[in-house]
């Protein structure tokens, strides 16, 4: 049964999910990952591997989700929430592209005291007075809640950011794309439906958005394997999505700590990764992460199918609310590349090469 699924990788075809299945309980790691570099040579035959100069502020942390894996999110009136006015944001990513990011990934809590005019507000004026920032703002859930303020249609409130600037989408928020899953997470978040209802109305208009996958808590395999299905049918339709970003869940301040006190381990992200390659054999990057699973696993990810390191991240705050905490520069970053084997490569948040790095520094 394996070899015939290894035989229809090689040959091209596109597998089912009770294979994928089969290949995440019983293939071996080894043999996974090679046939992921296989496909990923083949995808992005080049020796590059890129990486984006960004930074992850976030405007709000009240959030009235709930979400049990979350470590970041306040009540309103509680100890520690804040909303930063646009002009503070502003004068931040002022600040940002000084030291040379290109994209800001910003999200927030969902707070429904904001009103609409504010999401404009900060992406118009991201556009007008930083034009070296490309604004990647909102994940899915903050578009559901600027619905509900506005009184908008999920499309009305894709097009209105679209005329003000907004080109891009953070793909946030999926966690696990299996209902059962997310009924027992985050209950008051909507459906996997929901979610991917954001993404593909969003690409019908022309935005590009990302993938992300959060796993190691509830999940089952067969979960994972309903999540890449959902995200492949919809790249199906429209094409719309850039990158497959998979992360590991962080326990440490959540409620979820209690259930799942550990990380998932460096194997499974590297299964995660080879496997995500080869199911989703209509994405062009797969993200290897230097800062969710560590360095080292970063850069083993990019023999198992991954083409792209993420980003630089100036400030990350969402995962250093759960004690995660870990740091680079674009120096290091473009060491960490080179040290794999790779030229390293950056690139704005829509894979355009920048800059590319084809002589190792020596120090
Ligand atoms: S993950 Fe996002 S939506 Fe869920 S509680 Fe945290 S901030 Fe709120």
């Amino acid at each position: 049964m394996l070899s015939d699924i290894y035989q229809k990788i090689k040959n091209g075809n596109r597998i089912s999910q009770h294979e994928g299945l089969e290949l995440l309980q019983n293939a071996e790691l080894l043999e996974l990952g090679s046939l992921a570099n296989e496909i990923r040579l083949k995808k992005n035959s080049n020796a590059n591997v890129t990486f984006v100069i960004d930074s992850n502020p976030n405007y709000t942390n009240i959030c009235n989700i709930d979400c049990v894996f979350c470590a970041f999110y306040r009540h309103e009136g509680e100890h520690g929430e804040y909303t930063h006015s646009a002009d503070y944001m502003i004068q931040k990513f002022k600040e940002s592209a000084t030291k040379g990011v290109t994209t800001i990934l910003l999200q927030g809590g969902v707070n429904p005291k904001l009103n609409f005019e504010y999401y404009l507000e900060m992406i118009e004026r991201t556009v007008k007075e930083i034009p070296e920032i490309h604004p990647h703002f909102f994940s899915t859930s903050e578009i559901i809640i600027m619905s509900e303020v506005s009184k908008l249609t999920i499309s009305e409130v894709l097009q209105e950011l679209w005329n003000v600037g907004l080109r891009t989408i953070p793909g946030g928020g999926a966690e696990i794309l299996s209902d059962k899953v997310k009924k027992k997470i985050s209950s008051k978040k909507g459906s996997s439906e929901d979610w991917l209802n954001v993404m593909r109305e969003a690409h019908k208009i022309g935005y590009k958005t990302t993938a992300t996958m959060m796993y190691g808590h509830i999940e089952t395999d067969e979960d994972i394997l309903i999540h890449f299905e959902n995200i492949r049918k919809l790249q199906d339709e429209y094409f719309g999505f850039t990158a497959f970003i998979p992360w590991s869940f962080k326990p440490g301040n959540t409620p979820l700590e209690k259930i799942i006190p550990h990380y998932a381990s460096s194997y499974r992200y590297l299964q995660i990764i080879a496997l995500s390659r080869i199911y989703l054999d209509n994405f062009q990057h797969i993200q290897a992460s230097w800062f969710s699973e560590g360095k080292k696993t970063g850069q083993i990810a990019l023999h198992f199918g991954a083409d792209d390191f993420g980003g630089t991240l100036l400030e990350e705050n969402v995962h250093a609310a759960a004690n995660f905490i870990n740091k680079t520069n674009t120096e290091e970053v473009v060491d960490l590349i080179y040290d794999s084997g790779f030229i390293p490569q950056q690139r704005t948040t829509l894979y355009d090469i920048i800059k590319t790095y084809e002589i190792k520094k020596v120090i």
